[in-house]
């Protein structure tokens, strides 16, 4: 995962009963299949955990629970508004819902949040969670304030299946795709921490909201990058679900101006991701010659640069106010060249995009294979993309000392399986060796 994204948001950035059988089942589609959990996953005390799901969605819970028609409708609406908009995690505190009612609902249902595993501090500011789902997967999230925003960095999956070359995310063994509740849970656990919850009274859904409580001004959370683990387009149904609940004013009501996805190109999803998500996109660019972008991004192979140029060009809502941002990792000696920086201004024009360049030092990682480009290779880069035209600041690395710089997401568990493997090995070799 990354640290500079967070630079960029303010201008970028079941069906069935709930008891169904909800193992993980591949993913539908043309791609690689990723496994990934029904909507609602099982809980052994069998109530169903509400984040992730719609409105509607829960207004048919509510009734195959037993309520009419129309009670389901009022309280879906009610309940919709305390889970997303107030961040209520007891249904206790939900007041204007009748008491009675109230252990009923506890009943059967559950507010639920990622598990915080771990959470870093850095000296910059920066904050690391590592979280985990009710199935035991790590994953991460990251928080980078700044003086006039603060980005929060969120994962679409746990690992990534396309193993970019210089992205440690890319080195894990385990992957699946999360749900739209563990996507959505982690804007809503980061507004928990921050302690940034609307407060007050809230008599009912009819009441005019007080502007000054309810507006995000003054909140430090004010934008959100999908550039965490995971290639959100390998997750799209999920990661769109979740979006629209951070987007619906009754819930988190984030402008979709200030939510960036970042896709290392995965070309046959981009035109839906603008029409049924409405996002900034950004993209994983990095290199404008196909033997080294073959070689760093492997997906290049699949869609290659013209491809996902063009794709870039067809973005629906891109526009010169609501530019594409191409990421592009300095590598020494591998993509850095003053030729490469040309190639890049040719190719953005030819396609007439209107774009922006985000250059990243790359963050290196134990075992890496390369090398942060020098920063005097970084300017004289820059220089030459900003000539032709084409706005290219340099990210600062942040929260590199806890691990939460860009590319450097690869969670604990994840070592520590290794760690494990590592140890049963050597028993094993114990063990034969006293046999
Ligand atoms: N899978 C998506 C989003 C997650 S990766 C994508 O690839 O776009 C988000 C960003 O982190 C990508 O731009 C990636 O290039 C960057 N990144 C990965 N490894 C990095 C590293 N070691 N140093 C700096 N940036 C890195
Ligand atoms: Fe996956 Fe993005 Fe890392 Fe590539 S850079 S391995 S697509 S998370």
């Amino acid at each position: 995962m990354c640290v500079r994204r967070w630079n960029f948001a303010a201008e970028a950035i079941m069906c069935g009963s709930p008891m169904a059988n909800t193992d993980l089942m591949p993913t539908p589609g043309a791609f690689d299949p990723v496994p990934t959990p029904r909507d609602i996953t099982p809980r052994a005390d069998g109530r169903v955990d509400l984040i992730g799901l719609p409105k509607a969605r829960i207004r048919d819970l509510f009734e195959a629970a037993g309520l009419d028609a129309k009670a389901a409708k009022l309280r879906s609406k009610q309940v919709f508004h305390w889970l997303y908009h107030r961040g209520v995690t007891e249904f206790e505190a939900m007041t204007d819902i009748a008491k009675t009612m109230r252990p009923w609902l506890t009943e059967r249902f559950v507010i639920g949040r990622p598990e915080v595993v771990e959470a870093h501090h850095s000296t910059d500011g920066t904050r690391k969670w590592v979280l985990r789902t009710a199935d035991g997967n790590d994953f991460e999230m990251v928080f980078i304030p700044d003086a006039d925003r603060g980005t929060l960095c969120i994962s679409s999956q746990v690992g990534c299946t396309l193993n970019c070359r210089f992205c440690h995310t890319g080195t894990m063994r385990l992957v699946r795709n999360l749900t739209p509740g563990e996507i959505v849970g982690q804007v809503m656990l980061a507004r928990d921490s921050l302690g940034e919850w609307p407060k007050g009274s809230m008599a009912g859904l009819d009441e005019v909201e007080d502007s000054a409580e309810y507006t995000s001004d003054g909140r430090l959370l004010t934008n959100i990058v999908l550039m965490g683990m995971g290639e959100p387009l390998y997750n799209f149904d999920n990661v769109r679900d979740a979006m629209k609940l951070v987007m619906d004013g009754d819930g988190l009501a984030l402008s979709k101006r200030r939510i960036t996805l970042s896709t290392s190109g995965v070309v046959p999803m981009m035109e839906r991701c603008g029409e049924e998500i409405g996002v900034n996109l950004a993209v994983s660019l990095h290199a404008v010659r196909k033997d080294i972008r073959d070689e760093i991004v492997p997906l290049n192979k699949k869609y290659g640069i013209e491809e996902l140029l063009q794709a870039c060009a067809d973005y629906p809502g891109a526009s010169n106010a609501r530019r594409i941002t191409f990421e592009y990792i300095m590598l020494k000696d591998k993509n850095d060249s003053d030729e490469d920086a040309r190639e890049l201004v040719r190719l953005l024009k030819q396609y007439d995009l209107p774009a922006k360049v985000n250059l990243i030092p790359f963050n290196p990682w134990p075992g890496s294979d390369y090398e942060t480009s020098l920063p005097e290779r970084i300017r004289a880069f820059s220089d030459i993309v900003f000539e032709g035209g084409i706005s290219a600041p340099v990210r600062t690395p942040r929260g590199r000392d806890i691990g939460a710089a860009c590319g450097q997401l690869k969670t604990a568990a994840e070592k520590k399986s290794r760690a494990q493997r590592d140890r049963e090995a050597a028993e094993a070799a114990e063990e034969k060796s006293a046999a």
